[in-house]
């Protein structure tokens, strides 16, 4: 069958089975790089050129557009064409909109329906917060929003609101929520979670729309299964129970969408809502090489909820996972971007260029002192999924303007902007302008031009809205018209709303990068078809990933690199409290421990060749500067696939008097009391790859490690191996090796070489 079908050609027994078993429910249960994604992406184009089925009657659902993207280049270079022309590739949000805006009416919207982002979004929420007489620094916003999200994506509407939780929210939850609804509505707007549960609706509520979508899309598949939440589930369960052609692949060990309302319970579920399921599961992983392997199964094994699994490589040992402490985390992130010029110089065991490298981080705020670094040193890099170029307050005042030409009812669009430039709109005029849209029934923008007909408003205030007003409505009228272009259009836009003069005008050393960014915006409309495409494009892009071909290296957070793989990670900030998040574990307990592990497990997972892991003894965490201790995690890693490196700072002295205090609160990381350290001690017959913990406190950063050895003393070194303390300076050594040389090394990096027999390498 391989033969003429190269789609087939190198997959395995297990992955051809998957893509073969076109018909009927399939689950692929499998670990990180084992091909799930590969035999997935296979089977869409065995479907497509076997003559199965046509580009549009395949569903396929993917986490982030990136992965949709790649998705559709996979598949065009299997079947030898562009993978255009398959619209329901994307991710949930891209496929509810698109089906959306095909049944808006049946949920009371119309088709040109605006997507709220968290920041309309809030402002919404602080409007009925205040409305409701509520005292909004008791009872914020943004924890009303977590409430409303936790209902939508579990499918919960307003008026079905569970009696348990009817006290959410000081026991106006359900109220605002059905508040919030409504005013959606009105503003003909939708919020992210929306974009599933309108969909949902309306299937539940549409036998006949159902029918149509079960008997079009005819083959559905979804990547990344374990983080499906139970809305889209239930969309996708609907869609799927006429044919029952539904092929989903996930890692239970993946899942790191708990806290948004992801429910690994899902894939349990599949045997029991699909009789009849045909199970497949993958064990060789293709990716990484048998350390890094080692390492991430030895790391997972901690978790007590996991269905558990065995993988394997052909790949030979590879490179050790390594691990390495620093001072602060300027010096950690100069370190590592010392490391991968020398990686990229071919300097290293791993040879690799920009864009084989990623750094993979917990929490954003991690991300700046990589930034500052790399420019610095000019090292090329993107980030992906960070900071987003589209919530750049230029950008999003821009974005304002274009939404009302496509929409005038966007009220939060002219909110935004009535006064921006400044207008002598103040309070009073936009206090007027609410007034007379409550009156009249109309939207802010149409009260607005009212007003203004009448001279309501008088004064400069009032030419300058009657200004603005007319010119809304004559940019609607353009982009009312088919195949306008929007191009011009937004460069009409921006001059005639004096937005670009306003920065123009602007003396700070922000308004020229801010006039940069709004020909960046113009120019980024020329990939779309209009601006509404466009505008949908911005509400749901994850990542700004540039499309320029130079190489750089990636910086994203944890939770953006799944399914991602890279020849060399590096992992820093392994620390307590911020790695795992104390915040997760707060709210969740051993639950959200198990998701920090599971999310340190993608981590090491993405890489293919070399992962190193790293941790600072202290960070400036909003303004504040914290001293840490290493993470739980960095004790859970396997010693016999971790090699220990020496903190750069001891070869040059930079640690000076500090280097006494990293030491002490390294000595201080009582890890070996974590949960996860307890039940891998527990563990007797260990598998392969888990070290019993006395010999990983041999090995990683010691907590009991001597304070310093007399000159004279024989010890061993992880890396440099046997040498004779010739000098101490408290716990800074001098030693020379064997081997190596004469090296500055800590203290707690050394034991004394009779105790080096006893160690596991
Ligand atoms: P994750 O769980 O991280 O999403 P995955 O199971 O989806 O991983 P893929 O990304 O599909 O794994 O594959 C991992 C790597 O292994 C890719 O580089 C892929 O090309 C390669 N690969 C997969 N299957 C095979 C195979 N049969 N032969 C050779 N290489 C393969
Ligand atoms: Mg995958």
């Amino acid at each position: 069958m391989a033969q003429g079908a190269p789609w087939l050609e190198g997959l395995n027994p297990a992955q051809r089975a998957a893509v073969e078993a076109t018909e009927g429910p399939v689950l692929v249960l499998a670990g990180a790089g084992t091909g799930k994604t590969k035999a997935l992406t296979a089977r869409i184009a065995h479907l497509l050129r076997t003559g199965r089925a046509r580009p549009n009657e395949i569903l396929a659902v993917t986490f982030t557009n990136k992965a949709a993207r790649e998705m559709k280049n996979r598949i065009g270079a299997l079947i030898g064409e562009a993978a255009e022309g398959m619209p329901w590739v994307g991710t949930f949000h891209a496929i509810g909109v698109r089906m959306l805006r095909r049944h808006a009416e049946l949920v009371g919207l119309t088709p040109g329906f605006t997507i709220l982002d968290t920041d309309d979004q809030l402002r919404l929420l602080k409007q009925l917060i205040a409305a409701a007489d509520i005292d909004e620094k008791r009872w914020p916003a943004r924890l009303l929003a977590s409430v409303i999200d936790g209902w939508k994506n579990r499918a919960i509407v307003p008026d079905r609101v569970p009696a348990a939780e009817a006290e959410a929210f000081g026991g106006q939850g359900p109220a605002l929520y059905a508040a919030y609804q409504d005013r959606l509505r009105t503003l003909n707007a939708v919020d992210f979670g929306d974009l599933v549960l309108h969909c949902l609706t309306i299937l539940q509520t549409h036998p006949d729309v159902l029918g149509q979508y079960q008997r079009w899309l005819r083959y559905i598949h979804v990547d990344e299964y374990q983080d499906t939440n139970v809305a889209q589930y239930l969309w996708l369960r609907l869609i799927a129970q006429g044919h029952r052609n539904l092929c989903c692949v996930g890692d239970d060990d993946q899942s790191i969408y708990g806290w948004r309302g992801a429910e690994v319970g899902n894939i349990l579920r599949f045997e029991k809502d699909f009789p009849g399921a045909q199970v497949i599961r993958l064990e060789q992983n293709y990716r990484s090489t048998g350390h890094i392997l080692s390492a991430a199964s030895g790391l997972i094994a901690g978790n007590r909820d996991r269905l558990g699994k065995t993988l394997w490589t052909e790949a030979g040992g590879g490179e050790k996972v390594r691990l390495i402490g620093h001072w602060d985390g300027e010096e950690e992130a100069r370190w590592i971007g010392e490391e991968i010029e020398a990686i990229a110089a071919g300097r290293r065991a791993v040879v690799a260029g920009l864009d084989g490298v990623a750094i993979l981080v917990r929490a954003s705020h991690q991300m700046r002192a990589f930034e500052d670094r790399f420019l610095t040193i000019g090292l090329p890099y993107r980030v992906i999924g960070g900071p987003r170029f589209y919530e750049r307050q230029e950008i999003r005042d821009a974005m304002a303007y274009l939404r009302l030409a496509v929409s005038p009812a966007d009220d939060l669009a002219f909110e935004r902007v009535v006064n921006t430039p400044k207008r002598g709109l103040g309070e009073r005029a936009q206090a007027t302008i609410a007034q007379a849209a409550r009156a009249g029934g109309t939207g802010l923008a149409s009260a607005a031009a009212r007003l203004a007909r009448e001279g309501a408003i008088g004064g400069r205030a009032g030419a300058e809205l009657r200004r603005l007003t007319e010119a809304i409505g004559r940019w609607h009228a353009v982009a009312l018209a088919p195949g306008y272009d929007h191009v011009a259009l937004a460069e009409t836009i921006l001059d005639e709303s004096g937005y670009t003069a306003m920065w123009q005008a602007d003396k700070t050393p922000e308004g020229p990068g801010r006039l940069e960014n709004l020909k960046e915006l113009v120019k980024a409309l020329e990939g779309f078809e209009n601006l509404q495409g466009f505008l949908d494009h911005v509400a749901l892009i994850m990542d700004n990933a540039a499309e320029d071909a130079a190489e750089k290296v990636s910086v994203m957070t944890l939770h953006a690199a799944k399914g991602l793989e890279f020849p060399v990670i590096f992992l820093p900030g392994w620390e307590e409290g911020l790695f795992p998040s104390q915040r997760a574990m707060d709210e969740t307990g051993l639950r959200g421990l198990e998701e920090e592990r599971r999310l340190a497990h993608v981590g090491l997972t993405r890489a293919e060749r070399l992962a190193t892991v790293s941790f600072a003894a202290n960070r400036r965490v909003y303004g504040q500067w914290q001293s840490q201790l290493p993470s739980r995690f960095v004790d859970e890693l396997p010693p016999a696939d971790v090699e220990v490196l020496t903190p750069p700072g001891l070869y040059g002295g930079g640690f000076g008097a500090a280097a006494g205090g990293m030491a002490e609160r390294v000595a201080r990381a009582d890890a070996y009391a974590s949960p996860g350290w307890a039940r891998m001690a527990a563990r007797t017959s260990a598998p392969r790859g888990i070290a019993r913990p006395e010999e990983a406190r041999t090995l990683t950063v010691r907590a009991d490690a001597e304070a310093a050895f007399a000159p004279g003393a024989r010890v061993f070194h992880a890396k440099f191996g046997y040498g004779r303390v010739m000098a101490a300076d408290g716990d800074k050594m001098q030693v020379s090796f064997e081997k190596a040389g004469e090296k500055h090394v800590l203290a707690s990096y050394l034991v004394a070489a009779e105790r080096a027999a006893d160690l596991p390498f």
